[in-house]
């Protein structure tokens, strides 16, 4: 058979040969839309990996984007690695420090910038020393020039380029893209992804129970181009031809909901908190999304309320899947099996809103705490491990591989696994709520909690308590207008879960906390309200013990 090494070069090469002429619809960052297509995507990737080789830039260098999901974004996705560069994607919604600190962590040698971040990159670039240019992504333009000496222009540098300069000749295991984890606990860690890994993940994550697009579908990431590789979307649509939509900065529920109808979106893909968001732009707005098929949901967990509401109101199937930054990402989703068909309903939806089984090139496997492999009964819990094609080996710049003795990468998740592969995250080993030696699932809380119609979005979290260690308090984000009681949301535990795992408390905030990637921060939130309790339960146990002092007195 013949032998050709896996390359992201070639990928875009096939998107741009095959369906040179797919729209890709993409946002602009100061307003509006732009159309381009495949072709216009690959003749770019190869000027402006070309305009980069002819400025020093070599195989294997690091070069950096700060970017939404757009078209000049997306022709440094395949350019960069194409010419055997590596592209690093940086989260613009970093604190500063953290940025300088991934990017000299990386030694990024370019910065490929949006505009809106000339004033920050300009007052940061003294502490980055690896860089050596820094690039606007657009035409040129004067104000941002003067912000920033010898500041570069994407369009010029396009122009610079050759649109048939070859690809780098590379071995597959050479590295394509890096995405650092965002640092929850400790510094951000990298993540090194090859070509190899790469192409493995777009195509074997795009089987049929899988992301399921094809070039009939017009696809929207809404999940970001820095959050790891946008899920593999961009890269999985380039082997098969799907339209493209890209939704730029504003990833509110309005825009969304407008771009979902006027481009006829038939798949998008996003962290639950967007389609909480669109779902309730929907209701506002009164818009149809008539053209969307299917969503799909990872980052963290799915609420069955949000799936069957999509399902119920507008058709709209909602997918789970799961995964991390050291997954690349996609290791689970969920699709049925053709036993699945016979059982009643509300078995086929306990199924589908658990977070999917593994696709082929991904092995699970569960743990206790001393490392032991439990049963995949679909009840016992334990501590989720992964290996696989695409699962990271080593984090970027360090010696020691991530793994167990035995070549396993150890999640940070806590799940169930059944016979068939199916695996529910029951929790984030950090965030699980451990009241007297038992565990709360903080997801199980929070699904009940937004299921209440007169709840936008909330979050348990674990409290600290005198007697128990912890115990479950929700921080509820009120809908509108919305009267919702601290009672009334206690009350609607009530046979839902074992009264033991009922919340102590609700906390109303404004807004929950959301992070880089638009997850809910459950460190701030413990560090607000991880006291409420404390006081309380001391004055509650002070007053037990004194009337049982006067009892035997
Ligand atoms: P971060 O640590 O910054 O959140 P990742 O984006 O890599 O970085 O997040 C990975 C984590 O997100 C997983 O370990 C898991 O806890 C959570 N997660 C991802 N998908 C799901 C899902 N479908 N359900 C529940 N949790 C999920």
């Amino acid at each position: 058979m013949m032998h050709q090494p896996l390359s992201i070069g070639a990928l875009i090469d096939h998107a741009a040969r095959y369906h040179a002429d797919t729209e890709i619809v993409s946002a602009l960052t100061e307003g509006g839309f732009e159309r381009t297509s495949w072709g216009q995507v690959g003749a770019n990737a190869h000027r402006v990996g070309s305009a980069l080789r002819a400025r020093g830039m070599e195989p294997g260098d690091r070069i950096g984007t700060l970017a939404w999901n757009n078209r000049r974004h997306l022709e440094l996705y395949f350019g960069v690695p194409g010419m055997g560069m590596v592209c690093h994607t940086l989260n613009p919604r970093l604190a500063p420090d953290q940025l300088v600190y991934i990017v000299n962590h990386a030694s990024d040698r370019m910065l490929f910038i949006e505009k809106t971040f000339v004033p920050v990159i300009a007052g940061l670039r003294d502490q980055m020393p690896s860089i050596r240019g820094i690039v606007m992504l657009g035409a040129r333009d004067d104000e941002a020039a003067a912000a920033i000496p010898g500041l570069l222009f994407h369009d010029e540098l396009l122009a610079e380029g050759d649109a048939t300069a070859p690809w780098e000749a590379l071995d597959e295991n050479a590295p394509s893209s890096l995405c650092y984890t965002s640092g929850t606990t400790g510094n951000p860690k990298g993540v090194l992804y090859s070509h190899r890994s790469t192409i493995f993940h777009a195509v074997f994550a795009n089987n049929p129970d899988g992301l399921a697009i094809s070039g009939a579908d017009s696809v929207m990431p809404v999940v970001p181009m820095f959050h790891v590789n946008a899920w593999g979307i961009p890269y999985a649509a380039a082997a098969v031809g799907s339209r493209l939509i890209l939704p730029g900065p504003r990833l509110d529920g309005e825009s969304l909901a407008h771009l979902i109808v006027d481009e006829k979106v038939t798949v998008a893909a996003g962290v639950p908190t967007i389609w909480l968001g669109l779902l309730n732009a929907l209701e506002t707005t009164g818009l149809k999304p008539e053209s969307l098929r299917r969503t799909i949901v990872g980052g963290s967990a799915m609420p069955p309320s949000m799936r069957a509401a999509f399902r119920d109101r507008h058709g709209v199937e909602l997918v789970q899947a799961w995964g991390m930054t050291e997954t690349s990402p996609l290791a689970t989703m969920n699709a049925p099996l053709a036993k699945h068909r016979a059982l009643p309903f509300e078995e086929q939806d306990r199924i589908a809103n658990g977070q999917g089984r593994p696709v082929f090139g991904v092995e699970l496997r569960i743990v206790d705490s001393e490392g032991r492999v439990l049963p995949e009964d679909g009840v016992t819990e334990g501590e989720l491990q992964v290996r696989g094609h695409w699962i990271v080996h080593t984090y970027f710049g360090q010696e020691k591989p991530a793994l167990t003795y035995d070549g396993w990468f150890d999640t940070g998740d806590i799940s169930t696994i059944d016979p068939d592969g199916y695996m529910v995250i029951r929790d984030r080993s950090k965030d699980i709520i451990k009241s007297g030696g038992e565990w709360i699932s903080t997801v199980d809380l929070e699904n009940i909690a937004v299921s209440h119609p007169k709840v936008a979005n909330a979050a348990a979290i674990a409290a600290r308590h005198p007697k128990w260690d912890e115990r479950p308090v929700i921080c509820c984000q009120k809908r509108p207008q919305s009267d919702l009681t601290e009672e009334e949301l206690l009350a609607f535990y009530d046979g839902k879960v074992p009264r033991w795992q009922k919340p102590d408390r609700v906390v109303f905030v404004d807004t929950l906390p959301l992070g880089a990637t638009g997850k809910v921060v459950k460190a701030t939130l413990r560090q607000e309200h991880g006291n409420v309790l404390w006081d309380d339960a001391v004055a509650e146990i002070e007053a037990e013990k004194a009337a049982s002092g006067t009892s035997e007195a």
